[in-house]
C-alpha cells in the first residue's frame, strides 16, 4: 500500500498542450434559450458558429428544467412585444402538437367568451385582455431547437462542458471544454457566454456579482416534476379559478376547499405550484428550497435529495386528497436543477429595478418585455434591455446573454424569464456576426446596423428615445 498523502489543501495540476478541436468565428457556450438563440442568430447572419452544450439536448431550463410556461409575448394590445426566434419556437411547435396558446387573432381581445375560454391558463388573461403566452411540450421543444440549430448551419458540440476562457491579454480568444474525448480547445473571434451561470466570464476575470437575496425567486433551487394520467376537468373544478397573478405560492381561491387542502399540505411540510400543460392529462408541479446557490456542490446535493422527498410527500398527498389524481403517476422529474439566479455580469450598463419600473428606453435597446402583472400603459410601460448590458467592462471579444446578463438583483429577477433570455441571445448572436463581418470588437458594433438586423428578424423594438 502507498503511504498516505499529507493533508494537502491544494494540489498543482501540471500544464499540458491542448488540441484545438475547432476554429470558428463565433463560439457560444451554453445551449439554453439564450445560447440557442445566439448561435442561430450568429449563423443566420453569416458567421461560422460553434455551440457547446454540457448535456445531450438543447433548451436548458425550458426543456431539461421542465420550465414550460413562456409568458408575456404581447403587451395587452394586439401587438407582440417579443417575437423573432421566440415566435419561431411557437410556430415550429404547433404542427408537432407541442404548444398551447391563444390564437393570433384573439390577442389583445377582451371578448368575454375568449376570456372565459383561455382564463384557465395562468398568464393567458391579464387585466381582462388576452395576452400571448404559451405552454410548451419540453420533449417537442428539444426537437425544434435541434432543427433550428442544425438548419442554420451551427456546428453542435453536445455532451461538452465549457471549462475556461482562453485569454490573449484582455481579449478572449476561445474556451476549453471537457468531454469523453478529454480536454480540448475551441477558438473564436467572439465568444458568447450563455451558460446562465457566467462560467466563462468568471474564468476570464470579468467583473461580476454572485450574491443572492433569499427573498427573491432567483435564490430558490427547484425540482420540477410532472404528474400524468390525471382527470383534469375534476381537478380544475376543485381548484377553481386559475390565479392570473405572478404569485408563486399555490393558495387557490380564498376559503375554497382547494385552499384548505393546500393549507393541510403546508402543515405536513409540503407546498407546491401547479400549472396546466399542453396535455390535458398532465399537470406540472414545482417545489423548491430558498437561499441555496447553484454554484455550490453541497447546496446542489441538498436540493436534489430534499426536494425529491418533498415531491413524494406532495404527490402522495395529491393522490389521496385532490380529486382527479386517484390514478395518477409521476411522469418525470426535471433532469436539470431548476435555477434562475447565479453570477451576474457587471457590464457596461447594469440594468436596474428603477429603470425597469419607469420603462426607461435606451439608445441601444435590443429587447423589450411587457410588465408581468398588468397590460402595458403609459403608467406601466414595457421594460427595455440595452445592448451594453451584454458587454463586459474590462474584456474584449466577449458577449453575455441570458440570465447572467448585467443587472441588479431585482432587475435580474424580473427579466430572467425565457422570452427576454431568447431576445438577449438573438441580439448577442446578431451583434457577434456583425462584429466579425466588420472586423470590430463587440463593443464597437454600430447599433444602427444591429437594430436594423434585429428589426428585419422580426424583433419588436421601441422608437429611438
Ligand atoms: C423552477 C423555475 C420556474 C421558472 N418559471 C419560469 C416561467 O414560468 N417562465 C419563464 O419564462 N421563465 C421561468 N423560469 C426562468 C427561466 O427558465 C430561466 O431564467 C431561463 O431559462 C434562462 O435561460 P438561459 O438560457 O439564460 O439559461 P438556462 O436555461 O439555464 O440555460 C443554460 C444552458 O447552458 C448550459 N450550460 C451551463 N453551464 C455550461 C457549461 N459550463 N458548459 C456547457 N454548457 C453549459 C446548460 O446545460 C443549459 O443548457 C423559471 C426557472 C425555474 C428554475
Amino acid at each position: 500500500m502507498k503511504n498516505k498523502k499529507p493533508n494537502l489543501k491544494t494540489i498543482e495540476e501540471p500544464a499540458r498542450q491542448l488540441e484545438v478541436y475547432q476554429e470558428a468565428e463565433v463560439v457560444v457556450v451554453g445551449g439554453g434559450p439564450a445560447g440557442v438563440s445566439a448561435a442561430v442568430a450568429a449563423a443566420r447572419n453569416g458567421a461560422d458558429t460553434v455551440l457547446i452544450e454540457r448535456y445531450g439536448h438543447l433548451g436548458g431550463m425550458a426543456t431539461g428544467g421542465l420550465v414550460i410556461l413562456i409568458p408575456h409575448l404581447s403587451d395587452g394590445t394586439e401587438r407582440l412585444a417579443i417575437a423573432g426566434q421566440q415566435k419561431e419556437w411557437l410556430d415550429r411547435l404547433a404542427p408537432l402538437n407541442g404548444v398551447i396558446h391563444p390564437p393570433g387573432d384573439s390577442i389583445g381581445s377582451s371578448d368575454p367568451k375568449l376570456v372565459k375560454q383561455w382564463g384557465g391558463y395562468r398568464f393567458f388573461v391579464v387585466d381582462g385582455k388576452i395576452r400571448l403566452s404559451a405552454y410548451v411540450d419540453p420533449e417537442m421543444l428539444k426537437c425544434v431547437l435541434n432543427d433550428m440549430v442544425l438548419d442554420s448551419g451551427v456546428t453542435l458540440c453536445l455532451h461538452s462542458w465549457g471549462c475556461r476562457a482562453l485569454m490573449d491579454g484582455d481579449s478572449i480568444m476561445g474556451v476549453t471544454f471537457e468531454s469523453k474525448e478529454g480536454r480540448k480547445a475551441v477558438l473564436g473571434q467572439v465568444i458568447i457566454d450563455a451558460t446562465g451561470d457566467g462560467d466563462i466570464f468568471a474564468s476570464a476575470g470579468a467583473d461580476h456579482d454572485a450574491t443572492l437575496d433569499p427573498k427573491l425567486r432567483s435564490s430558490k433551487l427547484a425540482l420540477v416534476f410532472r404528474v400524468g394520467n390525471i382527470d383534469y376537468e375534476r381537478f380544475r373544478a376543485y381548484k377553481g379559478k386559475e390565479t392570473q397573478t405572478t404569485s408563486i405560492y399555490e393558495t387557490g381561491s380564498e376559503e375554497s376547499s382547494y385552499a384548505k387542502t393546500m393549507g393541510e399540505l403546508n402543515r405536513l411540510g409540503g407546498f407546491t405550484v401547479t400549472m396546466p400543460t399542453p396535455r390535458k392529462d398532465v399537470v406540472w408541479f414545482n417545489n423548491w428550497i430558498p437561499d441555496l446557490s447553484c454554484l455550490n456542490v453541497k447546496d446542489l446535493s441538498r436540493m436534489e435529495t430534499e426536494t425529491r422527498k418533498k415531491m413524494l410527500l406532495t404527490y402522495n398527498f395529491f393522490r389521496e386528497n385532490v380529486p382527479g389524481f386517484e390514478d395518477s403517476f409521476i411522469l418525470d422529474t426535471a433532469s436539470q436543477v431548476g435555477t434562475r439566479g447565479s453570477r451576474r455580469l457587471i457590464g457596461e450598463h447594469i440594468l436596474t429595478e428603477d429603470e425597469l419600473r419607469s420603462g426607461t428606453a435606451y439608445e441601444d435597446t435590443i429587447a423589450l418585455f411587457p410588465p408581468l402583472t398588468c397590460n402595458a400603459s403609459p403608467e406601466k410601460p414595457n421594460r427595455c434591455i440595452p445592448y451594453r448590458s451584454l458587454l463586459p467592462r474590462n474584456l474584449d471579444g466577449l458577449l453575455v446573454a441570458g440570465r447572467c446578463f448585467s443587472s441588479d438583483l431585482v432587475a435580474n429577477d424580473i427579466m430572467n424569464l425565457i422570452p427576454p433570455c431568447v431576445a438577449m441571445g438573438e441580439a448577442a448572436g446578431t451583434a457577434a456576426a456583425l462584429s466579425v463581418r466588420h472586423g470590430v470588437a463587440p463593443r464597437a458594433v454600430d447599433y444602427t446596423k444591429l437594430r436594423d438586423r434585429l428589426v428585419d428578424q422580426g424583433v419588436p423594438l421601441p422608437e429611438l428615445p
